[in-house]
């Protein structure tokens, strides 16, 4: 599909060329800082996610880059232009927000082609631009309806031409498939992605649904109470997170307690409070930050479930290098291609792992013991304690959900 060509996109600009920048950004309401010192760009044509907890500041930091709140410090700027005072209507960004507030009235073309209408863009120009974006979210046949008339997922995406068709710098969306039903919104996920491949326009994504970020980002902001804890690729994020809340936040995370015993090459050991050592590498920064930390700190060991490999006979596996660990069954919940195997080590710590529903493994009993290996590298190290050793809590809550 080719790039369409907008306004933003022609000229001198480099691709990986920053769109947005925050710099240094902060913004309190009274005494209470909402989002503390956010300093990072989003390039041309990313798909850009922020992802946290209720609370953590994302749609603040979504305001500010559109204008609806302006930083207590800091500047915004887009396209190398400081925007920190600039008037919402008067910067090239739109927000697509979980209400998609369209005209009623009107039909989908007349919704689509309001914007570039009132900003008096040329009949012919903005009656080629509606058809085009129409086109790209797949409403061409549906142009004379009224917004009454269509399903919900239609309705979006008519909210996501009528922003589209204005060729913004970047488009901005507040939760945008939160209103739909979870069907729909797994769809809706991939149409998205489509449509922002398509268009070739920056799209900055605030959502507390880690599938959705996963999904469909270049690079994710995990935020946690006001701080960008990192920004990273989905892959990043997930094998090398930044800290014990990333690693807790995004998916299931096994959080092993224990103290620096050592360094070895680009690997760390850790004497587990478990009991046992293991070998753990820490990737880029983090092992530098931890193994530079003084023998004896507390770090936590991170164990991803279908990194693990569960064996009932004992293999010898990994016993010479610290990559095994042995513990009890407590239960195995089935979910169609995998089952879900919890174990409990010698000190009572919960470890979930994911296993095959082709092998031997599902015939395991509550009590039964076994060992738990994995490859080189799957081990990660993180500095400091969880809140709780073991699986992270998420987890719990999914299979509470799923009974
Ligand atoms: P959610 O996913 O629930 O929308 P969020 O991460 O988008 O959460 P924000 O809406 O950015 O969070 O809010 C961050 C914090 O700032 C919250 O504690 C919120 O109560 C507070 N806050 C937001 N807007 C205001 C305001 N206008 N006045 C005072 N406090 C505010």
């Amino acid at each position: 599909m080719p790039v369409i060509q907008t306004p933003a996109s022609h000229g001198a600009d480099a691709p990986g060329e920053p769109v947005i920048v925050l710099d240094g950004v902060k913004k309190r309401f009274g005494s209470f800082t909402a989002v503390e010192r956010a300093h990072f760009s989003i390039d041309r044509g990313e798909f850009f996610a922020m992802l946290g907890p209720s609370g953590c500041g994302k749609t603040t930091t979504l305001k500010m880059i559109a204008g609806f709140e302006q930083p207590s410090e800091g500047r915004v700027v887009l396209e190398s232009v400081d925007v920190s005072r600039t008037p919402p209507y008067k910067r090239n960004v739109n927000t697509v927000f979980q209400q998609y507030a369209l005209f009623p009235h009107m039909t989908v073309a007349e919704n689509v082609a309001f914007g570039p209408k009132s900003k008096k863009v040329p009949k012919s120009e903005y009656t080629r631009r509606v058809a085009e974006m129409l086109e790209v979210v797949r409403l061409g046949d549906f142009a004379h309806r009224r917004p009454t008339q269509l399903s919900g997922g239609q309705q979006q995406r008519v909210a996501l031409a009528r922003a589209l068709v204005n060729y913004p710098s970047a488009l901005l969306l507040d939760e945008p498939l939160a209103a739909l039903d979870l069907k729909l919104r797994e769809a809706m996920q991939f149409e998205l992605k489509r449509i922002q491949r398509e268009v070739g326009i920056t799209f900055v994504f605030v959502t507390h649904d880690q599938g959705e970020a996963l999904t469909m980002s270049d690079r994710i902001a995990v935020m946690n109470e006001g701080r960008v804890e990192q920004i990273g690729t989905p892959e990043d994020i997930y094998h090398r997170p930044a800290s014990l809340f990333v690693a807790s936040f995004i998916g299931t995370a096994n959080l092993l307690p224990g103290e620096l015993a050592g360094r070895d090459g680009d690997d760390v050991l850790v004497r587990l409070e478990a009991g046992g050592t293991i070998r753990a590498s820490g990737g880029g920064t983090s092992v530098d930050d931890v193994g530079a930390r003084p023998e004896g700190s507390p770090v936590s060991v991170m164990l991803r479930p279908e990194r693990l490999l569960v064996s009932n006979e004992p293999t010898g596996a990994g016993i010479s290098d610290g990559r095994r660990l042995s513990g009890t069954v407590e239960d195995l919940v089935f979910q169609g291609a995998a089952a879900r195997l919890s174990l409990r080590l010698a000190d009572g710590t919960d470890v979930i792992t994911h296993v095959g529903t082709d092998t031997d493994l599902p015939f395991l009993r509550p009590g039964d013991t076994v060992e738990v290996t994995w490859q080189p590298g799957a081990a990660f190290v993180l500095p400091g304690w969880p809140p709780r050793a073991g699986a992270s809590s998420t987890d719990v809550d999914q299979i509470e959900a799923a009974l």
